[in-house]
This record gives structure tokens, sequence and C-alpha cells, in this order.
């Protein structure tokens, strides 16, 4: 039976999963999601033989059941094969206290390369396979891993343009950098005079916003959208929970259906959401961590119900985090009260009315069973990175050392605790230099060698000389002028 999409807010907007990817968000503004998650159960008994393109080509079956096999099997070796720094895509890694799983390994290191480098491959697929006579055109909002990631997902693939915006000093230089020197002709990126959220919420209007739609349409284009919205971003990453585990079956560390726990640094929701998703079908978990930074919004409703994003913005030294509205949660709550779209639907009409929601003690209760929470503070952040590193020789990255943080604070001793990398500690040189060694003046380009020197960790191959490449994106605008913008700027692309 083919499997049907549905919007978290209306049981009646419908889609299969080739027009769920393919329009990233539905009509009605709400996400696309699975009714009868249960039903795409996945069998754990043989994981140990299998190696992660044979897990992730399962798992997007199991979701993606109007793709073939074959399309599939494609997707899976154009997105990873070759592409990867190491043929085990996401290597899991002992540490004293946790494993540590390794998601930055991909072309741009940040975890996003996992779900975006497929997601462009899934479009490309959807297009060929529907005999679209039109162009999809990306717009994505990044608080600075996704706009790489994303760009590089898409360059040059057939029949899709990209636009990607980010804050103005709302991302590192680094970060920056690898997105003002991105090549490729169907590509744009603009930094905005905002934040995040202020990009995001943009964005989303856009999509909803009907005239505008026209307009593109009369061009042959339609939108979606590369953010962790997207089904098709979000189910590879399911991958990479089910493969951590196939890893410490075969180091015989656990027994198969042996419970385990995964730690995740959170902003967007939708990392961990993946691993929600990888326990519906099956995957033994006990919990699932959601690490917060100061902006601890998250932590707080999952603590209390209420989530209230009434507060001020910080920025922290893990920025790819500081986020107030997290977007996937929606689907969490689509869930927990049991498929209820009305409910779904008036929560965020509260949280766009009010600036907050309160879900009942039902809902909560159900998300406590199967989330705990914390959070660290950015001295917090910067202690982790240094203890862990005099104790294991590892170097985290401020997001990841968020989550470890969040670990340490109270260990569950009973569980295998498993720790989600989200990004190579180059992309933060400035932060993670400061936290071993104290504060320098040093640009960030001269400090990844210095940081190379003394911890003898290897620099990513993507980032090695990223100073010396060519500045090709310059444009800066008010937030006000996204709409303006994609539409001067789609004809050039
Ligand atoms: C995007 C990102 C996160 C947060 O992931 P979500 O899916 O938004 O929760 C964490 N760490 C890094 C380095 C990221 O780029």
């Amino acid at each position: 039976m083919k499997k049907i999409y549905e919007s978290t807010r209306n049981r009646n907007q419908k889609a299969d999963a080739t027009k769920a990817i393919l329009q990233g968000l539905s009509d009605d503004g709400g996400l696309f999601v699975v009714r009868d998650i249960e039903q795409c159960s996945y069998d754990i008994t043989k994981l140990k033989d299998k190696d992660y393109s044979t897990i992730a080509e399962e798992i997007l079956a199991l979701f993606f059941d109007d793709f073939s096999k074959e399309e599939i099997k494609d997707c899976v070796q154009q997105a990873y094969l070759g592409k990867f720094e190491k043929d085990e895509i996401t290597p899991i890694i002992p540490l004293h206290d946790a494993y540590v799983l390794e998601l930055f390994r991909g072309p741009t290191s940040a975890f996003k390369d996992v779900g975006l480098q497929m997601l462009s491959q899934l479009t490309s697929s959807a297009l060929y396979k529907t005999k679209a006579d039109y162009d999809v055109l990306i717009l994505t909002a990044t608080s600075g891993d996704t706009g790489k990631a994303a760009l590089e997902g898409f360059k040059d693939v057939e029949h899709t343009k990209i636009i990607v915006f980010y804050p103005n000093d709302g991302v590192s230089k680094v970060q920056e950098t690898q997105m003002k020197t991105q090549t490729g002709k169907n590509l744009k990126v603009c930094a905005i005079n905002g934040n995040f959220d202020d990009a995001q919420t943009a964005i989303k209007q856009l999509f909803v916003d009907q005239e505008f739609k026209a307009t593109l349409a009369k061009q042959n284009i339609k939108l979606s959208s590369a953010n962790s919205i997207n089904i098709g971003r979000l189910v590879p990453q399911i991958v990479y929970y089910v493969y951590a585990y196939a890893c410490l079956l075969k180091q015989g560390v656990i027994e198969v259906g042996e419970e385990v726990n995964f730690i995740v640094p959170t902003g967007n929701f939708g990392d961990i959401l993946a691993g929600y998703f990888a326990k519906q079908i099956g995957l033994p978990i006990h919990k699932l961590v959601c690490a917060s930074n100061d902006n601890h919004v998250l932590y707080d409703f999952i603590q209390t119900g209420i989530y209230d994003r009434r507060r001020d913005f910080l920025k922290t030294i893990s920025p790819s985090m500081d986020i107030l509205i997290s977007s996937n949660l929606e689907r969490l709550l689509y869930y927990a009260s049991g498929c209820d779209n009305a409910y779904v639907k008036q929560l965020m009409e509260d949280l766009s009315n009010k600036g907050y929601y309160q879900v009942t003690d039902d809902v909560l209760k159900t998300i406590q069973k199967d989330f705990a929470c914390g959070y660290a503070t950015n001295a917090e952040t910067e202690n982790t990175i240094k203890a862990v590193y005099e104790l294991d020789r590892y170097v985290l990255d401020p997001h990841t050392a968020v989550a470890y943080k969040v670990l340490l604070d109270d260990k569950d001793q009973e569980h295998k605790n498993i720790v989600l990398s989200t990004a190579s500690p180059y992309k933060f040189t400035d932060s993670v230099y400061s936290a071993l060694y104290g504060k320098v003046e040093d640009d960030e380009f001269s400090l990844m060698k210095k940081l190379h020197q003394k911890t003898n960790v290897k620099i990513p191959k993507n980032l090695e000389n990223i100073d010396r490449l060519e500045i090709v994106h310059e444009d800066t605008i008010e937030k006000e002028d996204m709409k303006k913008y994609v539409l001067d700027k789609v004809k050039e692309i």
C-alpha cells in the first residue's frame, strides 16, 4: 500500500512522497507527515551485516515507496559515494564517557550534508519521474551550515535553482566564506540584516504567498525548501541512528534489542526528530536527549509543556542552534497528540498570535516518555571542549560539546550513550581554539593551522585552502526585501 503524507494541520491536505519532497511544505503551512508511521516497521535483527548504503536504501524505501528500488539505489550512490571522507559515511568513535557519532565527514564538514546530498538527488529523481515541465526553486534560510550544504547539494543539478539567505553577523567567518565562495550557475547567496528566525519566518510567508507563487509560476518555477521541514531531508537522517546501532552490534558492545540513548545538539529539532522516527520504526532507543544552548526554548518546553518564544535571542558559540522557533517540533506535536491536526493547527496559531502555547498534560507526558533534555551555557561548552580534549585527546566542536555537557550532567550508566557530533571543530575554530588555549586575536584561517599544529587533528580538505578562494557573492539586503530579491534574481540563474 502506498504511503500517503498529510499536513500536520489538516488531514485533507494530502500528498504522495514525490509531491511531498518536491513541495517541501504543505499549502496550508503545515509539515508533511505519514499518519501510520508504525507501519514503516524496520527489522533490526539482521543489522549486524549491513553497511551504510544498504541501511540507507532500506529506510528510504520504507518511507518513499513511490520510488523504485533502482531509483533509490541510484540516489544513495549519487549522494554518498565518493563524497564523504570515510567509507563508513558516519564513523562512530569510542571515548571515555560516550560514543561519538561523527556526522560531519561530508563535502561541507557539517552533518547537514547527510540530509542535503540526498534531498537534491531525490528532488532530481522526482522531477524526472513526474516528467515535470518546470524548474524547482529552493529557498533556504540558514543559521550557517544548511546554506553551504544545500548549495553544495543542489549546485548545477538540472532543473533546480537555489537561493540562500543567511543572517549577517549570525554565522562564523568560515561558514560565511564557504557560502560567499560557492560556485555554480543555478544559485545565489545573500546576507540579510536580521537574525535566523527573521529569515526563516520571511521564507515561510513566501511559501503561502499565492501572488508570489503565481508570479513564479508564469516563469515555470515552483518553490521548494531545503530546510529540515522537507521530509526528503529528514528521512535520510534516520539512517545514521540505525547505522550507529549496527556498528555497536558489530563491535559486540550491545545485543540485538538492547536500548541505547542518543544525545542530540538541537536547534530546529530536525536531527532529533529523525531519532524519534528511528524509534517509531523499531530501533531500541531508551531516551532521546535534547541538548540546547542558552536559547533553551526546547529545554523549557520539554520540562514544562509551555513553548514560549517571547524571550531575547542570544548569540552563542554554537550558532547553528541559535533558534527560537523550532519548526520540526510541529511534527512531534502531531504524533504526541495522536495525529490531531486541529489541535496542532491551534497550537501553531497560538504561537504565531500570542508568542507561546501550552500542551495538555497528556501530550507532555507522552513527549517525556521518549525525550529527556538539558542545556549548556557558553562557559560550560568551552569547559567541556577542554575537558574532553584533556581526557580523550578528541576535539569537539561547540555544538557537539553542548550535547556532551548535557550527557555528563546526568549520565545514564545503564545504557550505552551515543553523542551526535554535528560539525567539524574547524568550522568553529575561533571558539574551539580559545576554549583549548585561551583567546587570541588571530584570524580564523591562521587559527585553523595553529589548531592543527597543536592537536594534530586533520583539517578537512574542503576547509584547508578556503581563504584563497574567490569571493563571488556579496549581496546584503534588509529582511523586508527578501521577496523582491527573489523575484529580481531568479531571472539571472
Ligand atoms: C543544524 C545544526 C544543528 C541543529 O540541528 P537541527 O536539526 O536543526 O536540530 C546542530 N549542530 C550543527 C553544527 C548544525 O549545523
